[in-house]
């Protein structure tokens, strides 16, 4: 038997073309995305449905294919367009009138109440090359500038998160505020080959110095850790002594996670990019998304070492050592090469 996917009651409309990416109006629906829906422990807010940064360990793309799917015969053919993995980096999708629906949603019980925890760009990156032209985040912050004694989280690979640090200083007079910068690599042309057009290391360094230094509390994701491409000793190390150097308050690191979403894209950028790699990846990923449990335990302790040598706090991965309580996965990337610490393979 097959099930037909419920479409969507607003169809995809065009917005605008910016070179090889073209926009589109998402469906209407609900701006927050509740516990119960997504199954983690907070609330989250994606203001764009794709992502043009492309990197290759991305895990969100079945979302975009899924929404694509449901959004009627315009969204059949901007999904039969390109192949799935292609059509998430180049058709984002742009939640229109987003602080209308944060206002909306505030306003009835669909919405975080104090003591809750809210993620902004839990799937996909809330300052992607969307948000200059469309401005949905803002938005959304100033919509969130009611709100009190929520612990907010933004999670992006952008220094244009800076733009916004009025708001951010604003928000945080009144709830918990912390952005979260994605790096896995200060090395400029590795970073360019997993994530083709993300902000370069350095750009992201310098966003990370001016959110410490206007007072935001800022934290480094190191995530994924990528066995045999960014876990060399001497790569986490460079790594974390950049970021110690920023001002960042804490870094939190995990090993690559390789669920169905992310690995029909990742391991074919392996085989073309790391070939080496690519029969050591297929065995490790072969019957488990994670990578070995002696592999991670080795990268937490090396991560751990390395913190305390540069006076960073260590977020653990899903456990948060000072507040004492559980925090869920709302990371999508990290990365070790440990050839040196055989733990990988
Ligand atoms: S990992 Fe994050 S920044 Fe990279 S493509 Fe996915 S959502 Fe965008």
């Amino acid at each position: 038997m097959t099930y037909a996917l419920p479409v969507l009651p607003v169809p995809l409309r065009p917005l605008t073309t910016q070179a090889d990416l073209q926009y589109h109006a998402a469906p209407g629906g609900g701006i927050f995305n509740p516990p119960s829906a997504t199954h983690m422990g907070f609330w989250s807010i994606n203001p764009y449905v794709g992502c043009a940064f492309g990197c290759a360990y991305c895990y969100a793309r079945d979302t975009h294919r899924y929404t694509l799917e449901r959004a009627g015969p315009i969204g059949e053919a901007v999904a039969a367009s390109l192949p799935p993995w292609q059509a998430f980096e180049r058709r984002v999708l742009v939640k229109e009138h987003a602080g209308a629906r944060v206002r909306e949603a505030l306003r009835s019980s669909r919405s975080p109440k104090p003591g809750d925890s809210l993620v902004i760009g839990s799937a996909t990156d809330p300052y992607q090359p969307a948000e200059r032209r469309f401005g949905v985040t803002r938005d959304v912050l100033q919509a969130l500038g009611v709100v009190r004694e929520l612990s907010i989280v933004i999670i992006t690979k952008s220094p244009l998160v800076t733009r916004d640090i009025p708001l951010l200083q604003r928000l945080a007079e009144h709830n918990r505020m912390a952005v979260h910068v994605s790096l896995i690599t200060v090395d400029h042309e590795l970073a360019r080959r997993i994530e083709p057009r993300a902000p370069t290391p350095q750009a992201r360094l310098r966003g990370i110095r001016r959110l410490a230094e206007s007072g935001v509390e800022v934290s480094v994701n190191c995530m994924p850790i990528l066995p045999g491409i960014t876990d060399a000793p001497e790569q986490l190390s460079a790594l974390v002594q950049q970021v110690a150097e920023t001002g960042a308050q804490s870094l939190g690191a995990c090993a690559l996670r390789l669920r169905a979403a992310s690995r029909r894209r990742y391991l074919p950028v392996i085989r073309e990019q790391f070939p080496a790699l690519a029969s050591r990846y297929e065995s490790t990923y072969r019957d488990s998304a994670y990578a070995r449990e002696s592999y991670r335990t080795g990268l937490r302790d090396a991560m751990q070492k390395l913190c305390d040598r540069n006076g960073l706090r260590f977020r653990v991965y899903g456990y948060d050592e000072n507040e004492r309580e559980e925090i869920q996965e709302i990371n999508t990337e990290l990365h070790i090469s440990t050839n040196q610490l055989n733990l990988f393979g």
